[in-house]
């Protein structure tokens, strides 16, 4: 690992696009993730891929949606994974969705391989899928205070079903733009993510995926960030990248906003271990 540089993961980065063996993932595709996050100065990738994409988890996730896209073998991806964590700075996570209805089925899952991190998300409300375009009609059909009840409700359970080392994009109903709740409204969960949060010693994540879509906000909000800082939560950053030249994209905004909150350290996870990472 360089010891020159900032000491900061990127801990949110996809491969996609196949089946995860060597053929699919060739050296020279792999190689390009890390040459960009040499040239942005982050010091490791944590990555880590949609669960839905496994035949394993099918049945995990709720709708057509996910089953549709779950055609990959994890321990395919486990291994081709664990061989680039030898060869690069890399930590080999996932990224699983939470489903309150699944905890025992995804405890099963996630127990079938050793993981250096876990990321936990909440894309879906029953099938609301809150990222999926199609479904954005949702949003006006149940209005933003029951949106957003649910959503920290089902990220609350989240972190306490301690499945998780992280929460991934916190506030990620305000993707498309639409109206937020009160802020009145928002702050006792806040609160209420910030202490489940830091009862059960589980991080919240930077994510700067956000500014590339419609809101163009990094998640969460600076309020949620100062919540969780007040509460000692330890933070990880991560771009959500899916495509090479995403690595490390908008870190300085993010670890501006890190600071902004109080922030002078995030976490990392390197072979099943977490470390504390200054920020400068
Ligand atoms: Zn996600
Ligand atoms: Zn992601």
């Amino acid at each position: 690992m360089r010891c020159d540089k900032a000491m900061v993961f990127d801990h949110h980065v996809h491969l996609e696009h196949g089946p995860y063996n060597p053929h699919d993932y060739p050296e020279v595709w792999v190689a390009q993730y890390f040459a960009t996050a040499d040239r942005m100065d982050v010091a490791g990738i944590g990555l880590v891929e949609h669960a839905y994409r496994f035949i394993e988890a099918r049945g995990l996730l709720p709708g057509q949606w996910a089953l549709e896209r779950c055609r990959y073998s994890l321990a395919t991806y486990h291994s081709r994974i664990r061989q680039i964590t030898e060869k690069y700075p890399a930590a080999l996570g996932l990224e699983m969705d939470f489903v309150p209805e699944q905890v025992a089925g995804i405890k099963k899952f996630l127990a079938q391989h050793p993981w250096d991190f876990v990321l936990g998300s909440v894309h879906f409300l029953g099938e609301f899928g809150l990222d999926v375009r199609d479904m954005d009609h949702y949003y006006t059909e149940w209005g933003p205070e029951l949106v957003w009840g649910r959503y920290y409700e089902t990220t609350i359970a989240a972190v306490e079903s301690d499945l998780f080392d992280v929460i991934t994009h916190p506030d990620l109903p305000k993707l498309f733009g639409h109206p937020k709740p009160s802020q009145k409204f928002l702050d006792p969960w806040y609160r209420r993510l910030a202490d489940a949060l830091n009862a059960h010693q589980v991080a919240i994540e930077i994510n700067t995926a956000g500014l590339r879509r419609p809101v163009e906000e990094i998640y969460p909000a600076p309020r949620l960030l100062e919540w969780a800082h007040r509460a000692e939560v330890p933070i990880t950053i991560g771009s959500d990248a899916h495509e090479p030249e995403n690595v490390g994209i908008f870190f300085p905004e993010a670890l501006l906003l890190a600071k902004h909150a109080g922030y002078q350290s995030a976490l990392g996870f390197r072979h099943g271990e977490r470390q504390l990472l200054p920020l400068e």
